[in-house]
């Protein structure tokens, strides 16, 4: 059986793997700054034989591997950028790199599509058609690595794309996924409010940009509360709210800055509006002048919905029906989103909680960390994909579902 094959050669591969994450751990290159990182995967892929392009869209690395006969094209992706943070963490893995961090589990998504491709390359002359692999930068800032590769080519000729991330709200060993909008459009806004500085003691001789940026902080709120349909969604959250120094001095400026969520495209429209009019009017009342700057981020996530149900259905097969999960939609933001504007696919999420092993830290903590068996749940399900599409069409459904206990691999600390 060719699918028995390729689960147990993943297996065969995981302290390796293994050993992968915790190097791309030990040494995170945040977003737009990887240099080392595309080095190590570049050379990870041609050393098994794949056909290699570097420098995709910036940082971006894109293996090629084509199958002897002709047949569908499908790419996987995985994100390698890190993020500005200090490694809290105690564990022999932990950053070495002062203020930088893999707090989101990219370096295991690149570990496990790693595994992934030399699993697949060993098993060349079976495959119909292509499997692309592609290894994104800059995931975690705006605009990302996903829109700068797609603009080099990386997904021409592609059918499907699949994508996945560790989820550490979610138990080791589960998988789940959603159907259609599944994470939300990630924008950001600034508002400068300049009044009219004065003596804390004469207000009436000022105008006063932090009683007006209170106000528009409250008029604000009105956008999710009144102003959009319950049925749809949206978040508006003001995270930064600055003005003054002294005590007995009304300031000139204030300064609002915040975050928007949505799903719908009419309704991130229309919040954008909404920020725009209700800040201009709320400081002309009261004679103040804003000046907004908002700031369009990662577009929302739209899982497709004939490809979400197949993959399901394979992981299902793989993994067992107890492993596989729905997921709720996700107020995050995730630049796969954009393969998905172009081709079908869609995007799951694998759990990577383990209290045994502290790992219940959330996503983008100083003391993120996941169960690494990760690895195996996604490369088991991109496995079973590939299987399924490009290699053993027939037998394919007659794969066994396998635990992780089954895996021997290296010890989880
Ligand atoms: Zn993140
Ligand atoms: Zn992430």
């Amino acid at each position: 059986m060719v699918s028995i094959k390729l689960l147990d050669k993943l297996q065969e591969l995981y302290p390796q793997l293994v050993e992968l994450r915790r190097d791309f751990h030990m040494y995170p290159e945040v977003s737009n700054n990887e240099v080392e990182t595309p080095k190590k995967i570049s050379k990870y892929l041609t050393d098994l034989g794949l056909e290699v392009k570097t420098g995709v869209g910036g940082n971006g690395v894109v293996g090629y591997l084509r199958g002897k006969r002709p047949g569908k094209t499908i790419a996987l992706r995985a994100d390698f950028d890190a993020l500005p943070l200090q490694d809290e963490k105690d564990v022999p893995y932990k950053s070495k790199v002062p203020g930088a961090m893999h707090a989101c589990g990219h370096d295991l998504h690149t570990a496990a599509l790693l595994g992934v491709a030399n699993v697949l390359s060993q098993l060349k002359d079976e495959i119909e058609g292509t499997v692309v692999f592609i290894h994104q930068f800059a995931e975690e800032v705006a605009p990302g690595g996903a829109e700068a590769m797609i603009k080099d080519g990386c997904l021409e000729g592609v059918d499907e794309v699949y994508g996945a991330h560790v989820w550490a709200n979610d138990p080791i060993g589960q998988v789940s996924f959603n159907e259609g909008y599944t994470m939300a459009a990630a924008d950001t806004f600034e508002i400068t409010i300049t009044g009219n500085g004065g003596h804390g003691a004469m207000p009436h001789e000022t105008v006063d940009p932090v009683v007006i940026a209170s106000q528009l902080v409250l008029n604000l709120q009105q956008i999710a509360s009144r102003k959009t349909d319950p049925l749809k969604s949206v978040v508006v959250t003001i995270g930064a709210l600055k003005s003054g120094e002294a005590l007995n001095v009304i300031p000139d400026t204030a300064y609002i800055g915040g975050t928007v969520r949505s799903f719908d495209e009419d309704v991130r429209n229309e919040t954008e509006n909404l920020i725009r009019h209700i800040s201009a009017s709320t400081c002309h009342v009261f004679g103040a002048k804003a000046e907004i700057n908002y700031k369009r981020g990662h577009a929302a996530l739209y899982n497709h919905p004939a490809e979400t149900k197949k993959l399901k259905a394979l992981a299902t097969n793989v993994l067992g029906e107890d492993k596989v999960f729905d997921k709720e939609p996700i107020m995050g933001a995730e630049d796969f989103s954009y393969y998905l504007r172009e081709v079908p696919g869609t995007f799951f999420f694998a759990g990577g909680r383990n209290p045994e092993i502290n790992a219940i830290y959330p996503h983008h903590h100083p003391r993120f960390d996941v169960d690494e068996r990760s690895i195996l749940t996604i490369g088991q399900v991109f496995l079973s994909l590939i299987s399924e599409e490009l290699i053993d069409k027939q037998n394919s459904v007659a794969m066994q579902p396998m635990s992780l206990q089954n895996f021997g691999g290296a010890p989880v600390e």
